[in-house]
């Protein structure tokens, strides 16, 4: 069983706007998936849907089974019980997610002593013990948020994520308002991290090339739909569809030049999602889409085992055997 399995999750706001369009996705234990996409593609919904922190009125449905049980029917207590303990967020902007009037300790044991595990000063302890994980000194417990970087700030997130030992991380853009050297730092911590606990990781980024190195997954989104998913680098230098292909270009490829000094950038936006167009989401930005393309939709189908990708030019696998390709990564 995976620890994670999304099961045609759909996504509309209050307003009409659909944000996410039928995902199925699944992480293993111990694996990290990463989640691609321009803004607005529906990888925060997706992210907040995970942990039932999306506003009221928003209508949701599908299947979010963790370890088995499914987040979106489970009573409020429990959804309490399974934040922090069993899944846990890492947001983009850290100042926005602490509290700025309390000490980053002080923040820090709130989850551990919120899941009654353990007494006051057992928190404290747990506490410097997961800033020094980080990489801050245990002293900086005692330190306001306006009083780090954005980088420490964003260490201090990262150790509140990990303080009830949960299976799964979820990181939402953790490194997009940091500096470039910082950023690298962050996500060196983040692999350690989740290496060393064999949590699973989840992590977002509109960076498709940050995630091909930090992610065995990858997963890329457009106008709320996932349209290519398989091993990371495969996906990375071989993408499938049209869409993926446009987003790994805009993105260096390590150790190709050429790209990285001559990034090319894709024309247009992703549709708004009160207005999207008929058939494929994509077809009217896409270089290679014909006259079907806007009137017929493409679900997500396997391209070669371990594969999947949503277009008409993308052909189904012959039948046969196949097993034994070195691409093959089951997530069954
Ligand atoms: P991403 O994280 O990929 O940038 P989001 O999940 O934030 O995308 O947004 C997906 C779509 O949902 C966007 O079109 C956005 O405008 C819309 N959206 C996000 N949050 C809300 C909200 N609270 N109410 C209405 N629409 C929203
Ligand atoms: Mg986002």
């Amino acid at each position: 069983m995976n620890l994670l399995d999304i099961r045609n999750l759909t996504v509309t706001y209050p307003g009409g706007a659909q944000a996410v369009r039928g995902v199925d996705l699944s992480v293993a234990a111990g694996q990290k998936l990463g989640i691609a996409g321009e803004s607005g593609c529906g990888k925060s919904t997706l992210a907040l849907a995970l942990l039932r922190l999306l506003p009221p009125g928003t209508k949701v449905g599908g299947e979010i089974l963790l370890d088995g049980e499914d987040v979106l029917t489970m009573r409020w207590g429990r959804v309490r019980a399974v934040r922090w303990a069993g899944a846990s967020i890492v947001f983009q902007g850290a100042m926005h997610s602490l509290n700025p009037v309390h000490r980053v300790g002080e923040q820090i044991a709130e989850p551990v002593l919120l899941h009654g595990r353990a007494t006051p000063g057992a928190a404290r302890r747990r506490a410097a013990e997961l800033l020094e994980q980080v990489g801050l000194p245990a002293a900086r417990a005692a330190a306001y948020p306006h009083e780090l970087s954005g980088g420490q700030r964003q260490r201090v997130m990262i150790a509140m994520a990990l303080a009830c030992d949960p299976q799964l991380v979820v990181a939402d853009e953790p490194t997009t308002a940091l500096d470039v050297m910082i950023q690298a730092q962050i996500l060196r911590l983040i692999e350690r991290l989740v290496g060393e606990q064999n949590v699973a990781l989840l992590m977002i980024s509109h960076d498709l090339g940050v995630l091909a190195d930090t992610c065995d997954r990858l997963a890329v989104m457009y106008a709320g739909r996932v349209v290519e998913e398989g091993p990371a680098r495969t996906v990375h230098e071989d993408a499938r569809h049209p869409y993926a292909e446009a987003l790994s270009l805009a993105f260096p490829h390590i150790g190709d030049p050429a790209s990285r000094f001559a990034p090319r950038g894709l024309p247009g936006d992703p549709p708004d999602p009160f207005a999207l167009p008929p058939g494929c989401a994509f077809q009217p930005r896409c270089p290679v889409a014909v006259d079907a393309c806007a009137t017929e939709d493409q679900a997500l189908r396997e391209v070669v085992p371990g594969r999947r990708a949503a277009c008409l030019h993308v052909p189904a696998p012959l039948p046969g055997p196949t097993a034994g390709s070195a691409e093959t990564r089951s997530t069954a």
